[in-house]
């Protein structure tokens, strides 16, 4: 959920939109205005149903916001750290650091958000049918009920990650006592909905010679890579499940100094080391990271001239962990960079790196000694 713009804060926790919303927003007001309020409403001027359309839309992003802030406020009487909430292409997503403490827990904290779409469904359904509103006012809020309410609907599917997965999976722990069991049941749920969806959508656009219904396919397919990924997800989490990122960490890697020419790092380090990366230190403090690459790419011409600090990567770009950190928590910060690598610090001091194939590793000798 990178590349998302930060738009304010309520009770401590962070909300904004992913570059995504955009287009989402311009679709809703464009159906709105040009489909759905001419035909509910009809006898307006555009200028008329394009203003219906933005304050629909705004009040829809509202929605989603406060269906968020319903499962990020309940989280945080919980316990569960909160790192945001993004809107994104498909809704909203609140981010939460570390496990649920407990089936309990999950279940209030999956309900809390479909809870505050029915209220809102439910009051605007009641302002439409029941308060003398004007005509266009009457027409948006007609809308919003409508909307909140099919997309409750929609988020009851048991099917993970959808809300009604996390309900489901909540019972299925709290019945077995199993959590790894219960996310795999839910998650291929989850996926039994992703391909009936995929299936519905292509095959109704095809029978029907209807393309809207490939939404829905579209709807499944990401249903589908989603419910995997959060599978893979929590089968990684349980396997490092009470690792530290002290556990991992590569202690006093091979340094070089920030002002030695690139030829002599090549004589003096390169050489005789073999390392994919070199933290750059200076009087004890590092300030940067030197890949390999990076290096080869100087022509040798220049390897006199040039200093490792013109080839280095300035510290500010490298994903910074610390030794007591959750090592699952701690491996989100950098396992999709383009170097998937952490400077690991004790308070200000260096301590090491650690890498995503030592993290890798680490997965895969748990999962062996677990099978
Ligand atoms: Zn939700």
């Amino acid at each position: 959920m990178r590349d998302s713009l930060t738009l304010g804060r309520i009770a401590g926790i962070r909300f904004g939109v992913n570059w995504s919303w955009a287009i989402v927003f311009a679709l809703i007001v464009w159906t709105l205005a040009t489909g759905i309020f001419p035909s509910t409403n009809p006898g307006h001027d555009r200028a008329t149903y394009v203003t219906m359309a933005v304050v629909a839309a705004l009040f829809f992003f509202a929605s989603l916001l406060a269906h968020e802030f319903g499962h990020a406020l309940e989280a945080k009487r919980e316990g569960v750290e909160i790192e945001g909430i993004t809107l994104w292409l498909f809704g909203g997503v609140a981010k939460f650091r570390g496990m649920f403490p407990s089936a309990g827990a999950e279940f209030r904290i999956a309900i809390a958000g479909p809870a505050v779409s029915l209220v809102l469904g439910a009051i605007f359904v009641l302002l439409a049918w029941k308060a003398r509103l004007p005509e266009v006012a009457d027409g948006v809020a007609a809308w919003l009920g409508y909307i909140n309410l099919v997309l409750l609907l929609f988020n009851l599917l048991p099917a993970l990650p959808l809300d009604g997965g996390r309900v489901l999976r909540s019972a299925l722990w709290g019945i077995s006592g199993n959590l790894r069991w219960a996310t795999n049941v839910a998650a291929r749920i989850g996926q039994g909905f992703g391909y009936l969806f995929v299936l519905g959508g292509v095959g109704f656009a095809i029978w029907k010679d209807e393309y809207s219904a490939l939404w829905i396919a579209f709807l499944g397919w990401f249903l589908l890579q989603a419910a995997t990924a959060e599978n893979r997800l929590s089968l990684a989490q349980q396997a490092l499940r009470g690792l530290r990122v002290g556990d991992l960490v590569v202690r006093d890697p091979v340094t070089t100094s920030p002002d030695i020419s690139i030829g002599r790092f090549m004589d003096d380090i390169a050489w005789t080391t073999h390392h994919p990366t070199y933290p750059v230190t200076e009087n004890g403090d590092v300030v940067g990271l030197l890949p390999l690459r990076c290096v080869t790419e100087v022509p040798r011409s220049e390897w006199e001239t040039r200093t490792v600090r013109e080839c280095m990567l300035p510290r500010e770009e490298i994903p910074v962990v610390h030794e007591d950190d959750d090592l699952f928590d701690a491996s989100a910060a950098f396992s999709d960079g383009d170097l998937s690598r952490a400077f690991v610090l004790d308070g200000d001091r260096f301590v090491g790196l650690l890498s995503w194939s030592d993290v890798r590793r680490a997965l895969e000798l748990r999962r062996a000694r677990r099978s």
